[in-house]
């Protein structure tokens, strides 16, 4: 066990037991009954599926949700024996890695349901699927009036177990909750309408993180919980009553330190030009591993405890920081790029407003390049 990464000079730091509290603050907002489900669709938010996942059902999740079929192939190819919902399209031709993979898949196509039973009934399985209804986010989904005729389709197609059904909130991150309530209540009559046609819905699902939040009524009998796990929150509308520690911190080390006369131009098109003697630091991440090319000029890293400005053009591997305002900085020092500094702190969320963005993308933007460090106590426990 160790605490220093000695891999590449930049990487991510994965604070499980900061997941771990997530979780479990999450699930302390929900009735005891309604099942957790833990996204870890996009490499978990950028955070590392594998680890994210073992380390949520350990804290108490019972589902794993991604988006894409190869995701849900790559858990079960890790060992996750849990229930895995594809939230996303599949056409009908992944229909054999469903069933061979024993996941759980959002049909939203007659053919697709159809691929599926064939591929079923070939393996003698039960394939248990569900569906989603259209509330109002525009996007994917049965039409309210479509859901019914479609239900009735699938329960009479052997090897298909129609499980369950559920919607996605356009704005539950808004303090405004009126839009909610009404995709809640088109939820609700489209239940209640299966129900007069001697249809049950097992597993109801509409919570996103933010709804987990700010909407009780929302919870059913599964939550969604994505962003959240991370530690952040969905927007600055999200009440703060359920407290989330981040969990992802960006680092990299000083490759290089160097004073440098006035008049140096920095990196490509020389877009800085020191207007005096000026001590800069190499930093080796570049945008190939998240750290935005709109960072270029604008952004700051931490270097013992203190911001310092991205000067320059960042570049696909390295970025340069003026490193004036820390006279002690040295070689191989560490540098944060997200994350917490002896009492200075750049979060996801002012990055994603320095840059237009959210919370979310900043994560997600974190590249396959960058080790993720897996962390307990601040012991390092695995390297993905
Ligand atoms: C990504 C996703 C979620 C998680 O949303 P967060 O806002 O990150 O909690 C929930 N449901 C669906 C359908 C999703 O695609």
């Amino acid at each position: 066990m160790t605490t220093e990464f000695h891999g590449r000079p930049t990487w991510a730091d994965i604070d499980l037991d900061a997941l771990q509290h997530n979780v479990r603050a999450l699930r302390a907002c929900i009735p005891p009954a309604t099942r957790f489900g833990a996204v870890v669709k996009a490499n978990a938010y950028g955070h590392g599926m594998e680890g994210i996942a073992r380390a949520a059902l350990e804290a108490g999740a019972d589902w794993l949700m991604v988006n894409t079929v190869d995701e849900g192939v790559r858990l079960r190819r890790a060992g996750f024996t849990c229930p895995v919902l594809t939230l996303g399209y599949a056409p009908h031709w992944e229909a054999e890695k469903i069933v061979r993979c024993g996941l759980t898949p959002t049909v939203n196509t007659r053919q697709l349901a159809l691929a599926l039973a064939r591929e079923a009934r070939t393996a003698s399985k039960t394939v248990n699927v569900h569906v989603k209804l259209d509330t109002g986010l525009g996007r994917f989904g049965q039409l309210p009036e479509e859901v019914q005729p479609f239900v009735q389709m699938l329960v009479t197609i052997p090897h298909l177990n129609f499980e369950g059904l559920w919607t996605h909130f356009a704005s539950a991150d808004e303090a405004d909750k009126s839009y909610s309530h009404q995709q809640l209540a088109i939820y609700r009559h489209v239940l209640a309408n299966l129900e007069a046609h001697g249809i049950v819905v097992g597993i109801r699902h509409t919570a996103n993180s933010a709804a987990i939040i700010d909407l009780p009524e929302s919870h059913f009998d599964l939550v969604r919980a994505g962003v959240s796990l991370y530690g952040l929150y969905t927007s600055p509308q999200v009440s703060r009553r359920v407290p989330l520690k981040p969990v992802m911190s960006l680092k990299s080390r000083i490759a290089r330190l160097r004073t440098l006369p006035a008049g140096s131009t920095i990196s490509y098109n020389r877009t800085y030009i020191t207007g005096k003697e000026t001590r800069v630091a190499l930093v080796p991440i570049g945008y190939a591993d998240g750290l935005v090319r709109a960072l270029s000029n604008r952004g700051c890293l931490l270097v013992g405890g203190r911001r310092v400005p991205i000067i320059g053009r960042v570049c696909m591997d390295q970025c340069v920081v003026n490193v004036d305002g820390v006279p002690d900085a040295s070689q191989d020092d560490e540098v944060v790029v997200i994350g917490a500094q002896k009492g200075e702190e750049i979060t996801a969320d002012e990055l994603a407003g320095l840059l237009g963005t959210i919370n979310y993308e900043v994560t997600c933007n974190v590249s396959a390049r960058v080790p993720r460090v897996f962390r307990r106590g601040g012991q390092i426990i695995e390297i993905a």
